[in-house]
This record gives C-alpha cells, structure tokens and sequence, in this order.
C-alpha cells in the first residue's frame, strides 16, 4: 500500500511545498507516497471562521479550539485513515530521531500542525495524540516540522532514492555520524583526499570510514557515542571479539 501522510493544518498552501520538488515531488507524482491536506479553518462554525480563542488564565496568545481541532481530526480519519500513528507536532514532544522515522515509515501517519500558542490540551488527551518535536526550539507552526518528518521518513520508502545502499551507510543508521565524502579533483586549493580513498583496497577504505565515523561520533556527540558502545559491549561475543573495541574506548 502507498504510504500517505494526512495534515491538518491552517495553511495548506504550504504543502506539498519543498516535497514536490527532487526526488520526494517524482515520489509524490509516481504515487510512492501520498499527501492528504485538511483545512482546519474548513470545520469553523461561525461566520468569521474563528479557529482560535484567548486562554483560559489569560496570558498573551491565542489557542487553537478543541471543537473545531476535534472535528477536523475526525474528519480526517474518517476519511483517509486509519492512521497508524496520531501525532501533535509540538516542541513538548519527543524529539524526531532516524530510529523513529524508521518506523512512521512502515505506516500512514496523521499530522496535527499547531499555531500561535497551540491546541488546547483536551483535544490531544482525547484523541490520544501522541507528540513529537522537531527539536529543542520554538517554530511559529507545525508546518515546517511536518514537512521536515514527512521528508525524513518518504526517503525510506522502496523505490524513492535510487541507491538503497546510501541509506544502510548514513548518518544514525549505525548509531554513528557518517564519515566524510571526497569527490574529483583528487587534490583541490591544496587540500589532499585521504589516500586510502584513492586505491582500490574496499577492506583499507571501509575500514578508514568506520574508524573516520566513530571518531567523529565520539569528538560531536557524546551522547551518540555513549549509546554505540553500549549497543557494541551488548553485542561482543562471550570469546571476547570485541574486547580490542572495548578496552581501546
Ligand atoms: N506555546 C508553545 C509553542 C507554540 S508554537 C510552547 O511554548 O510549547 C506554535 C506551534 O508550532 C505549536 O503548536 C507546534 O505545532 C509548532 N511547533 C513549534 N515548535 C515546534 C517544534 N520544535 N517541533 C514541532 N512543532 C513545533
């Protein structure tokens, strides 16, 4: 089945946006994956189409409405769900990595955009949202993080990228950042390409990539490396293979 994503968001004019063009536009165009867009303005019931209101216990901003979100979420998995995944794109949420992009991949996924100060808290209990965020910082709507996640995950799908083997070798997919890539000319302004990249030796090179990967896992992100050593010791066999590993970090 075609993997689809259904937004509800108050402006579906920013999509398909950055996914129609590239390979994700060819994807969405050969029907590899498909866009539902909900217009939440489309489930207001008064004349202004009023979507939001002042929040209770005031303060500045204003707050999407439950009725109306409510409507629009049950519109929208009448119509083009079931959804495997119900999520709130919201700063509050888990934060978006590859191992959870693997998985939204595997099913149809809803997507609620929030604006100014958010959905008011009932709508996500009641309709068990679950919520990610696309990071430690403050967008201004759910759009972008939606189009970021949608993105994240169509690459994944068979048939989108031409090589699937690029993606066994990325960025996380081991638990590692990936190592460094050089093209032609093999020395450029001075700057040389690491010798080993220029011969033909596949054990030599692909050795060079692991240890160049791991040393910029563990000199970037501390926390990535701490969790690929752990993953390491609980996979070393009980005839000490990975000991050399171990005992070297
Ligand atoms: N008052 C909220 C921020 C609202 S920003 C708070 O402080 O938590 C408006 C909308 O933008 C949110 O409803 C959410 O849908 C979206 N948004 C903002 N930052 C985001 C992030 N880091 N990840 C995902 N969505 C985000």
């Amino acid at each position: 089945m075609t993997w689809h994503a259904t937004i509800i968001t108050l402006f579906p004019e920013l999509f398909p946006g950055s996914l129609g063009a590239s390979l994700a536009g060819k994807g969405l165009h050969e029907k590899i994956w498909q866009l539902n867009v909900v217009n939440l303005r489309d489930y207001a019931t008064d004349k202004h189409r009023t979507v939001d209101d002042t929040p209770y216990g005031g303060g500045a901003g204003m707050v999407l409405k439950p009725d109306i979100t409510a409507a629009a979420l049950r519109h929208a998995d009448q119509t083009f769900g079931p959804h495997g995944r119900r999520i709130y794109l919201s700063p509050r949420g888990k934060p978006l990595n590859q191992p959870m992009v693997e998985e939204l991949a595997k099913q149809p996924v809803l997507l609620l955009c929030g604006r100014y100060e958010g959905v008011d808290e009932r709508v996500i209990e009641a309709a068990g949202l679950e919520e990610v965020s696309l990071g430690d910082f403050v967008l201004s709507g759910g759009e972008v993080a939606a189009l970021a996640l949608i993105e994240a995950t169509i690459r994944l799908l068979p048939g989108l990228l031409g090589n699937q083997e690029t993606l066994a070798e990325e960025s996380f997919s081991q638990g590692l950042l990936e190592y460094p890539h050089y093209t032609r000319p093999p020395v450029w302004e001075g700057r040389e390409v690491p010798p080993v990249l220029l011969g033909g030796d596949h054990a030599a090179i692909a050795a060079w990539r692991q240890s160049a990967a791991r040393k910029l896992t563990r000199e970037r992100r501390p926390d990535l490396w701490q969790n690929y050593l752990q993953q390491q010791l609980a996979t070393s066999t009980p005839n000490g293979e990975n000991d050399e590993f171990a005992a070297k970090n």
